[in-house]
């Protein structure tokens, strides 16, 4: 009896996790070396490590000396996410399958332009906001990425480019966080994942080129502006609350202007006063793409220093709206233009392997039945389809 509670103990006892070093941002590293008892500018030579010179094995940190080697090969590793295929656009765009612990599957997107190279980083295993027009949405909600899951895509994307390499030119020069999830549901990993961006330790990029895209979390958008500095972007996509309560239902929550009057309190803590919103505007065919939502919309943007990304809608399989018509988003831009506004279109890029906004889906172990409920609904419209 004692011997058989004995083997139960032994079996019970929790194994000790190891820290992983690729999630630590400077401040934290220095933490997490202090509590070894030594000297918080270790940090910045591991943190060079990692992400300058792409070196995950503690051993080959030469400039650490050998015993502290060991004491954090003991209580430490650098783990990245898993790789699971990589495929390439005919444009260029480049689309990575990731797997994260668990089982789900994260998808990133690298989207080569003529001066800059765009990553699109994921936040979160699927998306709990379910707008409308999203295929994340439809894949339902799983957890939070970790700091780790999120500088580790940039660390992938780094390595596929040799970007590690000093000779090499950097490729990946500009992140935005409009990958798979809300970033600001996820607000400290990816305040800490950020700070790593921007750590000249580390990636070394300017907050112009990091950008964060949010469909308006109000509270927290509130607190984004207290710890960085990044850009901002803000999901619209409606010119008025009846509209958006249909596209985006947190605008059910934090309503159209409650969010505009956040992006401008944002940019009001800013140390500059040149920096501008980018507005996105998903455009979808007859649902929010006439001449008068173009003329609702520049009544709403007036006070707020922003520049508006118009983006074609990209199908994705089971959704019912349409990409706008080349006719409409041309009356769309131009209406805004005239009225002073700086108005870009997004290409459409890579959406031949569905790399395009919204497309991105990875597999997410769904834990909401959303994903179930959405396929569901398709099996039957398909036998209706079939039957009719
Ligand atoms: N949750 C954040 C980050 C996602 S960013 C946010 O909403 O901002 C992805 C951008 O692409 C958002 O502006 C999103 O609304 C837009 N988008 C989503 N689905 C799309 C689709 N099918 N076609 C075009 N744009 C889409």
């Amino acid at each position: 009896m004692s011997q058989e509670v004995e083997v139960t103990a032994i079996d019970e006892q929790p194994r000790k996790e190891k820290t992983n070093l690729l999630g630590l941002s400077a401040s934290r590293l220095g933490d997490f070396l202090e509590s070894l008892g030594e000297k918080r500018f270790r940090g910045t030579q591991i943190l060079k490590w990692i992400h300058q010179l792409g070196v995950v094995d503690i051993n080959e940190m030469t400039n650490i000396s050998k015993g502290l080697r060991a004491t954090l090969a003991d209580v430490a590793e650098v783990v990245l996410p898993e790789v699971v295929s990589c495929q390439d656009s005919v444009d260029g765009t480049r689309k990575w399958l990731i797997r994260v612990d668990g089982g789900s599957c994260i998808e990133m997107v690298y989207i080569p332009e003529r001066e800059r190279g765009t990553l699109c980083v994921s936040s979160q295993i699927g998306c709990a906001l379910d707008c409308s027009f999203c295929a994340t949405g439809k894949q339902g909600f799983n957890r939070d990425l970790t700091t780790a899951e999120i500088i580790g895509q940039l660390w992938i994307a780094a390595k596929s480019f040799n970007q590690f390499d000093p000779q090499v030119d950097r490729r990946v020069t500009n992140v935005v966080m409009m990958g798979m999830g809300e970033p600001l549901m996820n607000f400290d990993n990816v305040v800490d994942a950020m700070n790593l961006m921007l750590d000249d330790n580390a990636y070394g990029l300017s907050k112009r080129r990091v950008t964060l895209s949010t469909a308006g979390v109000v509270p927290q958008l509130d607190k984004l502006g207290d710890v960085t500095d990044v850009s901002l972007a803000i999901s619209l996509h409606a010119p008025n609350d009846e509209l958006r309560n249909k596209l985006v239902p947190i605008n059910r929550k934090y309503s159209l202007q409650e969010f505009i009057d956040s992006a401008r309190r944002y940019l009001d803590k800013m140390p500059d006063n040149r920096r501008k919103v980018t507005v996105e505007y998903t455009l979808m065919d007859r649902v929010n793409d006439r001449d008068e939502h173009a003329q609702e919309l520049s009544v709403l943007l007036r006070d707020l220093p922003c520049k508006i990304n118009l983006i074609p809608f990209n199908p994705f399989p089971g959704t019912e709206y349409k990409r706008v018509t080349n006719v409409a988003l041309n009356r769309f831009r131009d209406i805004l233009h005239n009225d002073g506004y700086t108005v870009t279109v997004r290409t459409t890029r890579g959406d031949d392997i569905a790399a395009a906004c919204g497309q991105l889906a990875g597999e997410v172990n769904d834990r909401t039945k959303r994903q179930e409920r959405y396929k569901k609904r398709l099996d039957e419209e398909q036998v209706v389809k079939i039957v009719g």
